[in-house]
Order: structure tokens, then sequence, then C-alpha cells
């Protein structure tokens, strides 16, 4: 949440904090798993996740916005290869997380008001003090191009506008 007034274009109500978060709870694969299989089948916490052989790591596609001096975060999990996997949770277990990496791998989450999301190439590179930092690869898709070129206070608000379950 950032200190911002602004007034929501579909109720005209008057906002004075704007959401910069966004998360995905779970990667695609792990969704479509039948709820009766997920026992079995899948582990899941807060940054890690396996199904059957897969593993995925969540962390943040930034944003930055320039207007705000700040970033629209958009938490997403991506796919690696199942021994980088094991890196990467040893690393952000152990201190100076930032020395490994970066680490290749497949966006696996569908973000909103996007084009489809799901299979972009992104990069994992490692933060002391956050998760994950999320790049996606060059490539002509808008998510790309927001993260390289940065967004305006009126996208930030359209995502507001769209996700906000209450306003
Ligand atoms: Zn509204």
């Amino acid at each position: 949440m950032k200190n911002f007034t602004w007034k929501c274009p579909c109720c005209d109500k008057q906002h004075t904090s704007l959401p910069l978060d966004w998360s995905m709870m779970a990667p695609q694969d792990f969704l479509e798993v039948p709820p009766d299989q997920r026992f079995f089948r899948t582990k899941i916490d807060q940054n890690f996740c396996g199904v059957d052989d897969k593993f995925f790591v969540r962390g943040l596609v930034e944003l930055p916005v320039k207007e705000i001096n700040d970033n629209l975060r958009l938490g997403a999990w991506v796919q690696v290869p199942i021994k980088q996997g094991e890196r990467i949770l040893k690393a952000e277990n152990g201190p100076n997380s930032s020395r490994h990496g970066p680490f290749k791998g497949t966006l696996r989450s569908r973000l909103n008001l996007y084009p489809d999301t799901l299979n972009l190439k992104a990069v994992l590179h490692l933060r002391d003090d956050s998760v994950p930092l999320i790049k996606i690869e060059p490539c002509e898709h808008q998510l790309h191009v927001e993260q390289r070129d940065g967004i305006s206070v009126d996208r930030v608000i359209e995502f507001a506008t769209a996700l906000m379950p209450k306003h």
C-alpha cells in the first residue's frame, strides 16, 4: 500500500492508499491438480512448490512506477529444473542468498490484466532481503515491455480496480 489519493473509475469512491502488491497463491500446475490428489502429488508453502517431479519458486515481477517512485509487485511462480530448485531452496535458507544464481526458468502463473503469461521465459535473481526478483526475458509480451519501460499510476489504478475485492 502506498499513501496516494485516487478515485475509483468504476464506482467513484475516493481512496487514500494504492495497493502495490498482488500475488498468485500457487503455480498453474498446482491449480490443475484435482483437490483430492493434492495431498499425494503436491507440496506447497509460501515460496516453494512441488507438483509431481516439477519444482516452482515464488518471486516478484516488479514494474517501476516512476510517478510515485515505487514498484508494482506481482507475485508469480517460476518453474526451474529440480536440481536448480534445490540449490535455490538451500541458498534462500542460508546467508547471502544474492551470491547465488541467477537461475533460468519458465513463468507458470497467469497474471491478471495481461495476455496469457504462462510459459514466458524468466530469470530468478535471488536477494538477501526479499523473495527473488523475476525478470521476464526480452520478448514482445506486454509484461516484458512494462517491466522494462515502467507503468503509469493509471495502470496501477487499473490493477486496483480489477483486483480489489471490495471498493
Ligand atoms: Zn470501484
